[in-house]
């Protein structure tokens, strides 16, 4: 599940799965068209992290 934000005011629209969405803010009335990107990473920022501790490793092991 995503939350579904208001690219105008930020206002939480939605909590859904979707691949294509048009939701019109109730608060500011932006029609919000959305569509699905490249799924997210399970553990946001976990991975990032994990790449540069395993190349840190390669480069002291790297003579
Ligand atoms: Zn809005």
């Amino acid at each position: 599940m995503e939350v579904i934000r208001c690219g105008q005011c930020q206002r939480k629209l939605a909590e859904a799965q979707y691949t294509r969405l048009e939701i019109k803010c109730p608060r500011c009335g932006t029609l919000n068209i959305l569509r699905a990107m490249s799924p997210p990473p399970a553990r946001p920022g976990a991975s990032n992290v994990e790449g540069n501790y395993d190349q840190a490793q390669r480069r002291e092991r790297t003579p």
